[in-house]
C-alpha cells in the first residue's frame, strides 16, 4: 500500500437548517413547517469530507463561531478522521448557517450567514501558512474572504502544495496570483461569469492565458473538459441515475485532489474525479451523498469503458503542430 496522502482545505464550513413547509411565506407571513432537518455544509467542509473518504489524510482549517453549532460541525468531521486543530472559533462570531425552507411543491427559499466564515482573512492565513504548505493539495475555494487567498497564494512557495481552486461562488479574481493556481475546476456557469465567455473551450483559454497553470470546466451530466494550450479533452458523464446534483462540484474537486496527490496523470484524476461525482448525484444530499474509495474503485470497474476521454486539438491562431493525440495523455495505453 502507498503512503497515505496529504490534502489540506481552506475553506467555509456551515450548519444547513433545513424546514419542510406546504408552501414557502410570503413577506410578513407566518407559516408553520413539518420537518426539521440539520446538515454539515459548506464548500470547504464538503470537500474536506470528499478527500477524507477517498483515504487521504485531511486537514481542514477555517473559523466557527464559539458555539454549540461550531462544536458538532467540527465533532462530525473529526468522525471522518478530518483534522480540525487549527479551526479558529471565533469568539462574538456565529458558526455560518444556511437557513433553507423547501415547499412540498419543491421550490426553495435560501438565506446564507456567513457568519465565522467571514473572519477568515490574511491573519488567519498567517498563523497556518507553513502548515498548510506542508499538504500535497491544497484545495481552495471562494466561500471565505479572498483576501485570504490572496495572502496565501502569495506566501506559498513556487511548486508544492499543489494547489486547486473551485471558483464558487463566482469572485472577481484579478487580485489573485493566478500563475500559483496549478488547477482551476469552474463549472460551465462560473467559468462564462468569470471570463466573459460561454464557449467552454474560449474560456478556458482565456484562463490560461491569465496565467493559471491548467483548467478542468465541469459541465454537469456532460461532464467535465480539460483544457490545455494544445487543444481539449473532453471526459464524457458516466451513465447514472441521478436524483440530486448538490455537492457534485465538490465530490469532483475533492476526488481530484486525492488522485493528484497519489500520482496519478491528469486525464486519470479527471476520470476518477467524474466517477466520485457522479457517485454522488445518485444519493440525496451533499456530505451524506459523497462516496468512498472502495466505491469508487468498484465504479470504475464495473464502469470499465465508459467514460473514456477524446482529444480535439486546438485549430486556431497559434495552435502548435503536433498537438498529443489522447495516449499521449497516458491514460489509454
Ligand atoms: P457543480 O456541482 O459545481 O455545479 P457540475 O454540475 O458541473 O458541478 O457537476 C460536477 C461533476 O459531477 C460533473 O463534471 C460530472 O462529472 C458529475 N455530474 C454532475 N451531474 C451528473 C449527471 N447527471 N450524471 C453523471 N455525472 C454528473
Amino acid at each position: 500500500m502507498g503512503r497515505q496522502v496529504k490534502v489540506s482545505v481552506l475553506g467555509s464550513i456551515n450548519a444547513d437548517l433545513v424546514a419542510r413547509v406546504a408552501e414557502l411565506p410570503r413577506p410578513g407571513e407566518t407559516v408553520i413547517g413539518h420537518a426539521l432537518s440539520r446538515y454539515s455544509g459548506g464548500k470547504g467542509a464538503n470537500q474536506a469530507v470528499a478527500a477524507a473518504r477517498l483515504s487521504a489524510q485531511v486537514a481542514f482549517y477555517g473559523m466557527t463561531g464559539s458555539d454549540a453549532a461550531g462544536e458538532n460541525l467540527l465533532a462530525a468531521l473529526n468522525a471522518e478522521g478530518i483534522d480540525t486543530g487549527k479551526v479558529e472559533r471565533r469568539a462574538g462570531a456565529d458558526t455560518g448557517t444556511a437557513m433553507i425552507l423547501v415547499s412540498d411543491a419543491g421550490e426553495n427559499m435560501i438565506v446564507v450567514v456567513a457568519g465565522a466564515n467571514g473572519h477568515v482573512g490574511a491573519d488567519y492565513v498567517d498563523t497556518v501558512a507553513r502548515e498548510l504548505g506542508a499538504a500535497d493539495t491544497l484545495l481552495l475555494q471562494f466561500e471565505t474572504p479572498l483576501a485570504a487567498l490572496r495572502r496565501l497564494l502569495d506566501k506559498l512557495p513556487p511548486n508544492r502544495p499543489r494547489v486547486i481552486v473551485n471558483p464558487a461562488p463566482v469572485r472577481d479574481i484579478s487580485d489573485l496570483r493566478l500563475a500559483r493556481i496549478d488547477v482551476m475546476t469552474p463549472n460551465r456557469s462560473e467559468l462564462a461569469a468569470i471570463t466573459g465567455l460561454d464557449d467552454v473551450e474560449s474560456g478556458g483559454r482565456c484562463l490560461l492565458d491569465r496565467g493559471v497553470r491548467s483548467v478542468i470546466c465541469t459541465c454537469g451530466s456532460d461532464g467535465s473538459y480539460w483544457i490545455e494550450r494544445e487543444g481539449t479533452t473532453h471526459f464524457p458523464a458516466f451513465p447514472v441515475h441521478a436524483v440530486d446534483t448538490t455537492a457534485a462540484g465538490d465530490a469532483f474537486a475533492g476526488a481530484l485532489a486525492v488522485s493528484l496527490s497519489r500520482g496519478d496523470s491528469v486525464a486519470a484524476a479527471i476520470h476518477t474525479a467524474n466517477a466520485a461525482a457522479a457517485l454522488s448525484t445518485t444519493r440525496p444530499g451533499a456530505q451524506p451523498s459523497l462516496p468512498r474509495r472502495r466505491e469508487v474503485d468498484d465504479f470504475l470497474r464495473a464502469h470499465a469503458g465508459d467514460g473514456l476521454p477524446s482529444f480535439v486539438p486546438f485549430r486556431g491562431e497559434g495552435a502548435r503542430s503536433g498537438a498529443p493525440t489522447p495516449d499521449a495523455t497516458g491514460f489509454r495505453g
